[in-house]
């Protein structure tokens, strides 16, 4: 298989290319079509040498992954299927916000291998890792339809790693695909611009200190073992007292934060019990709690709690003096919102 040229950082590209008896600076003209204007028709680039297209041409695969089904929400929040060369598929979720903010949501895996009871994509099974030139793939091919389709001035400003897939299991690819998006001569996406998201695997967390210095989410959602563990059977593995003890190791600039997700249930996790099981385990300083409702979905054994019920939890949080915002439900009518991320081709109901 031909390798792609989105899965070479710039440094990466450069010393293949003199690997290659092609020019170094040949990368840096490159990388400048592809990621600062989305062009990837090479034949048609007027500074890149005959011998350097070629070799794409013949040795390299420059085609992204194809989009195969997209769904807008009526708040704007727009879902892809991403189909990849194997025909494998994952969603991508777009999500607005204010002052032009428009972050994507990136799958990092067909499938997840944690099964979490209460996601919609633990229920898959994990089919395989995406490598880095299909995460970054997926950016570029849904950061493209965005500028064709809807003007030059929707452009992507900020990625989660929250899709389908345990980012952190599939560690090197989702690095590389990072040093990538953060690349001050492509894409230059800035630390605080990207956040990660982990169901809290103990061994690569402690490995953080060798990634790019972005944002961490940790998935809580419980503060005592056993419940976590109905949640996240990962619990059973690394547990709260294994999982705090790595936390302490990730290398965190001034006035950061880790946040920790918290997705509320009704009338399991949302109790007075939780407040405080939650004040005693979470450092005040360096954490930050995001409440995220349950999101039903077809067959889900769990509810979403009362609006009322979501406030008192959160003002309970803050008047203990922790951080703690409520995230807002989006895309909900595409079932794009957390959680609810599965490829869903043969529901004929999302097609539009
Ligand atoms: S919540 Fe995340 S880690 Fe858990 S099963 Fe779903 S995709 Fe995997």
């Amino acid at each position: 298989m031909r390798p792609s040229l989105f899965s070479y950082s710039l440094i990466d590209l450069r010393d293949y290319f003199v690997s290659q008896g092609l020019a170094k600076f040949a990368a840096d003209q490159v990388y400048n079509w592809i990621y600062r204007k989305y062009n990837f028709d090479f034949e048609s680039w007027p500074n890149v040498s005959a011998k350097v297209k070629a070799h794409i041409k013949n040795e390299m695969d420059i085609t992204l992954p194809k989009i195969v089904w997209k769904g807008l929400s009526e708040d704007g929040t727009r879902k892809f299927l991403v189909q990849m060369s194997d025909k494998q598929t994952v969603e991508s979720v777009v999500i607005p916000a204010k002052n032009n903010r428009l972050t994507l949501c990136l799958s990092t895996q067909v499938g997840c291998a944690i099964g979490c009871t209460f996601c919609h994509t633990g229920t898959m099974g994990l089919k395989r890792h995406l490598g880095a030139g299909e995460i970054v793939g997926q950016f570029m091919a849904i950061g493209s339809w965005l500028l064709q389709e809807e003007g030059p001035e929707t452009r992507l400003t900020n990625i989660v790693y929250m899709g389908q897939g345990e980012p952190l299991h599939n560690f090197d690819n989702v690095k590389n695909a990072t040093i990538i998006f953060m690349e001050d001569h492509g894409l230059c996406l800035g630390q605080r611009k990207i956040t990660l998201s982990t169901s809290g695997l103990v061994p690569q967390i402690e490995r953080l200190s060798d990634f790019p210095p972005i944002n961490v989410a940790i998935s809580l959602h419980a503060s005592r073992d056993d419940m976590r563990t109905e949640l996240m059977p990962i619990n059973k593995v690394y547990d709260l007292k294994r999982l705090f003890s790595a936390i302490q190791k990730i290398p965190l600039k001034a006035h950061r934060h880790i946040t920790y997700e918290y997705l509320l249930i009704k009338d399991l996790n949302d109790g007075q019990e939780d407040i405080e099981g939650l004040s005693r385990l979470l450092p005040r300083k360096v954490s930050k709690v995001n409440i995220i409702p349950f999101n039903e979905y077809p067959g889900s054994k769990f509810k979403r709690p009362s609006d009322e019920r979501i406030i008192w939890f959160q003002k309970s949080l803050l008047a203990k003096g922790l951080i703690t915002t409520i995230r807002a439900t989006k895309g909900q009518d595409i079932l794009a919102a957390c959680g609810q991320l599965k490829s869903e081709l043969e529901t004929p109901n999302l097609w539009n």
